[in-house]
């Protein structure tokens, strides 16, 4: 019996692909375990969103494989996922010992790979990174009856071509997965226990652009959203990650009928500049996600806001982000994914170089971050003394305590019975801090 551990760095769909592959593995009577210790295979699932990004997976590995040189490693050591896809074969390069290599279109096949392998005494490196129809719909769900809160994948891909982004590069031409196939996963999720989806795409708010058509006025997308609402036992619906283009009337209206749908959505402005939006090949204007925020936030009073952020594309000047930190203070972002541009082989911002000095970028980070800090722990500050609805997770990482999370996306720290996890229940919240509130059962 070989004992498989794998590590995910990146993104919720990493963690859905991981969750996927640990389904078909233990379908072919693998123990998936959580630590790496007494692990005889480790599989390293990547993500190529920053070049920081790649170095810790290739760290991650290049460890994994020296250890087995001194005979303390796993056997096999394997790379997945975005940055496999990515970089190919030159991988290897730089980790020639490395076993196995296996692209975003790939993963399905893993037990294949890992079998040959196993069966082979002097095994040879395998590099599958080849493309695949239908691999959007390839990997099984983990309805085990172990997750309240389920990521369920519904699109893959992106036909944009936002000049910084390396994923169109990485998972391919947009596709969506068929509404029976999504409606049957959440179907048996909910059946064994799952109460919150979080419905996972490259650009999820144009969930089935090219394949399927509106009706009655509405989008496939918010087609979905009402089906999956009206699953007995989901109680709650999330959706990321989305582009501003993606939110017609429908898709704000359905935050006024959908009550599933929590009371948060992330919408990434990336700029709050016009000049450098155009630069970045983002096809709104800062004005658009002006109009959007207080459209959603009249459709669903109370609804919060986060964002992504990338300061120091090349050609921002100060006067540019002045633009930007305005719109991030005026429309109170509560969560941001803030990040300093560094130009990516293989986009169409690459040729562009990294001009910005990286003073100005370190600088412009740090503003934001100081108000993001001041804007949740204000927020999280007001909640105290309130009664939130909090769906309860599971026990808080720290042990001993539980952990659960409000429409919001606040996470909760609270004392009760392990019976509560499962249950959305009224929270008294006692005290907060920048990233948390902490409560007791009202
Ligand atoms: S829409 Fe999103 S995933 Fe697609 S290229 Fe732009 S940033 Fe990347």
């Amino acid at each position: 019996m070989h004992r498989v551990h794998i590590r995910t760095y990146g993104c919720q769909m990493n963690e859905r692909d991981s969750e996927g592959v640990a389904a078909l593995l233990r379908a072919k009577g693998y123990v998936v375990q959580d630590d790496e210790a007494g692990a005889d295979i480790v599989l390293v699932n990547t993500c190529s969103i920053r070049g920081l990004a790649e170095e810790k997976a290739i760290g991650k590995a290049d460890h994994l494989l020296r250890a087995r040189r001194e005979g303390r490693g796993p056997r096999l050591v394997g790379i997945l996922g975005c940055m496999a896809q990515n970089r190919g074969a030159e991988l290897l390069d730089r980790l020639p010992d490395l076993d196995l290599v296996v692209g975003t279109q790939r993963l399905r096949h893993i037990p294949d790979h890992l079998g040959r392998l196993l069966a082979d005494p002097a095994p040879a490196r395998r590099i599958d990174l080849a493309e695949e129809a239908g691999f959007e719909d390839a990997l099984p769900g983990r309805a085990d009856g172990r997750q309240v809160a389920a990521f369920v994948s519904i699109q893959q891909g992106c036909d944009m071509r936002c000049a910084y982004c390396v994923v169109p590069r990485t998972r391919g031409p947009e596709r969506s997965r068929p509404p029976e196939s999504i409606l049957a996963e959440i179907r048996a999720l909910a059946a064994a226990g799952t109460r919150e989806v979080t419905l996972l795409g490259q650009i999820v708010n144009q969930y089935g652009r090219g394949s399927q058509r509106a009706e009655g006025g509405l989008s496939p997308f918010v087609r979905l959203l009402r089906q999956v609402a009206a699953i007995p036992g989901i109680d709650r619906i999330r959706y990321t990650a989305c582009h501003p283009i993606g939110y017609r009337a429908d898709l704000v209206a359905a935050h006024a009928d959908i009550p599933e749908l929590c009371a948060h959505v992330h919408l990434p402005f990336q700029s709050g500049s016009d000049r450098i939006l155009r630069a970045m090949r983002r096809p709104y204007l800062a004005e658009r996600i002006r109009r959007l925020a207080a459209s959603l936030r009249a459709a669903r009073p109370g609804l919060t806001l986060s964002t992504d952020v990338i300061v120091g594309f090349p050609g921002e000047t100060d006067a540019d982000f002045a633009q930007t930190e305005s719109l991030f203070r005026e429309l109170g972002f509560e969560h941001g994914f803030l990040f300093k541009y560094s130009p990516r082989p293989g986009t169409p911002g690459h040729a562009l170089g990294d001009p910005v000095p990286a003073p100005d970028k370190e600088r412009r980070l740090a503003r934001l971050q100081e108000l993001l800090a001041l804007r949740s722990s204000t927020e999280n500050l007001r909640q105290i003394g309130t009664t939130q609805s909090v769906l309860v997770e599971g026990p808080d990482r720290r042990g001993g305590r539980l952990m659960g999370r409000t429409e919001n996306e606040r996470r909760v720290i609270l004392d009760g019975p392990s019976s509560l996890i499962g249950h959305i229940i009224p929270v008294h919240v006692t005290a907060a801090g920048q990233t948390y509130l902490e409560g007791k059962p009202a």
